[in-house]
């Protein structure tokens, strides 16, 4: 991929040919895509059209929309092979990994189809004989979707299925980071979904700002907890619901278990797949005094096997860092651990491996500290940076598992039932796993508490709840 055409939308969005910025492959740092930004003027004229395409739309019943998406669905799943191709050269992910995510993304969406089926209202008794309470759910309007770099498919996925399956018209706008992809996706949607169903704007902070004050009717935003914070203020002024999914400082509890090779594996799949750069990655470790040195041992041989590369070569098991923003911010997050007093235990450079010697690399990095207040231990690294702790009492493993700000997922592992379920009960985590990582599955909601999310999250039945309004409907006899 060298030249990113304006792609063929369902609705204008003022291409003006010519290019405000360059996507670039992360392990090369050459440029593979040249995309133009929206104007203020065609923003204006793409939300005119979503709100034309919203008319049509809601119009249907909901199984001709959910028809028309799993259609839709298919179609995305026939081009995996390109697609994942495209995710791995902008992302940077290994390309088992965008594979993967393709397939994890048609999977969710092909349940929340199920799930919107059989979404609607409720019927009650009514006052008097003969009289109907119904409680009535209705599409939104024109919904506005905004995305991150790190899952270029799973997370715009999450929010158009239920967005598009309940009958509203949905603008995206993808992280300008990772464009590809969404871009595919809309394409793909060309001949299926009638015009303006489905709209694609693209560009960077201030075309999304620009979004987000204009008539919309919902806000769904996946990022950071700072534009987290700017989109919530603003669609707090103009009272228009928004559901906020943003970082993650993940803790894992490691008890005295039998098998700690197993929790081994499954802590460094969760924290180093695609480089550590996931919400729900695992970057703490709170490890029991007794098995704290196995586990140390254990972390660092599992991390120096890793084999940092390009993610098309099928040896490479470390991607590289998306952004340079972001490797400029897990250089400065590790500095700053150190001289808070944190031990370097393995890793903690920058790496420049023989495959991809200019590329983006970070080697996996494990940090040695008791101290909750580290900086490395506190903000989001969003890296192959783990931070190491030790507990003595259950106690104090929960403590320190819920002194941080964020709240998204967290993961213990334990050979005894009562303080499994104890953490399941203060865990203060949106999610929370009992003996494996933090991969989520297919129908749980997918949410976060405290800095980590603000109203519904994305895919379990609730996810529905969010696209449409509620009316209590009075039907006399
Ligand atoms: P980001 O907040 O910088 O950008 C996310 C999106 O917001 C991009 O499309 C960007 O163009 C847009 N944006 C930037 N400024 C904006 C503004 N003022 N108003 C409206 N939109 C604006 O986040 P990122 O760096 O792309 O992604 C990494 C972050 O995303 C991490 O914090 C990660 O934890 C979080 N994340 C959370 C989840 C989750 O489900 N909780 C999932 C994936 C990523």
């Amino acid at each position: 991929m060298t030249q990113v055409q304006p792609p063929a939308l369902p609705a204008p969005s003022g291409w003006s040919g010519v290019a405000d910025f360059e996507t670039r492959d992360p392990a090369t740092r050459q440029a593979v895509g040249h995309y133009s930004f929206a104007r203020s003027d065609d923003v204006a004229q793409v939300l005119e059209t979503a709100r034309q395409g919203f008319a049509a739309w809601s119009a249907l019943t909901v199984n001709t929309r959910c028809n028309l998406l799993a259609e839709w669905l298919d179609r995305i799943e026939a081009e995996t092979d390109p697609l994942a191709e495209e995710m791995t050269l902008e992302q940077g992910k290994l390309l088992a990994e965008s594979k993967a995510e393709i397939g994890k993304s048609l999977r969710e969406s092909r349940q929340m189809l199920g799930f919107a089926r059989a979404h609607g209202g409720q019927t009650l008794p009514g006052r008097a004989p003969g009289w109907t309470n119904t409680i009535l759910r209705r599409p939104r309007g024109v919904v506005l979707a905004i995305t991150p770099w790190n899952f270029p498919v799973l997370t715009p996925l999450r929010k158009l299925v239920p967005a598009l399956a309940t009958g509203n018209a949905v603008v995206l706008k993808p992280s300008e980071y990772t464009p590809a992809a969404a871009m595919r996706l809309v394409r793909a949607a060309d001949g299926i979904l009638p015009h303006g169903t489905l709209c694609l704007v693209n560009g960077a902070g201030e075309v999304a700002a620009g979004l987000v004050d204009a008539d919309v009717d919902a806000i769904s935003f996946t990022g950071s907890v700072a534009t987290g914070r700017k989109i919530g203020a603003v669609a707090g002024h103009n009272l228009v619901p928004v559901s906020l999914e943003l970082g993650g400082k993940n803790a894992a509890i490691v008890d005295k278990v039998a098998d700690l090779d197993a929790a081994l594996d499954a802590i460094t799949g969760a924290a180093f797949q695609c480089a550590g750069q996931r919400c729900t990655a695992i970057s703490r470790i709170i490890a029991q005094a007794d098995v704290y040195d196995a586990v140390r041992d254990g972390l660092i041989r599992r991390m120096e096997a890793l084999t940092a590369g390009p993610g098309r070569d099928a040896a490479t098991t470390l991607g590289p860092i998306t952004t340079q923003a972001q490797f400029d911010q897990i250089i400065r997050l590790v500095r700053a651990a150190e001289l808070e007093g944190a031990q370097v235990l393995t890793g903690g450079q920058r790496l420049a491996p023989d495959s991809a010697p200019k590329g983006l690399f970070f080697q996996p990095t494990l940090l040695a500290t008791d101290d909750p207040a580290n900086p490395a231990v506190q903000e989001e690294i969003f890296g192959p940076v783990l931070t190491l702790s030790r507990y003595t009492t259950d106690d104090a493993a929960l403590t320190l598992a819920n002194a941080t700000a964020y709240g998204l997922t967290s993961a213990i592992f334990t050979d005894r039932l009562a303080f499994a379920q104890r953490a399941m009960a203060e865990l203060q985590t949106g999610m929370i796993h009992v003996n494996h990582g933090t991969a989520p599955d297919d129908n749980m909601p997918f949410v976060g508490i405290k800095t980590s999310g603000l109203g519904t999250g994305s895919v379990g039945p609730s996810t529905l709840d969010f696209y449409t309004t509620e009316h209590a409907a009075y039907l006399a006899g």
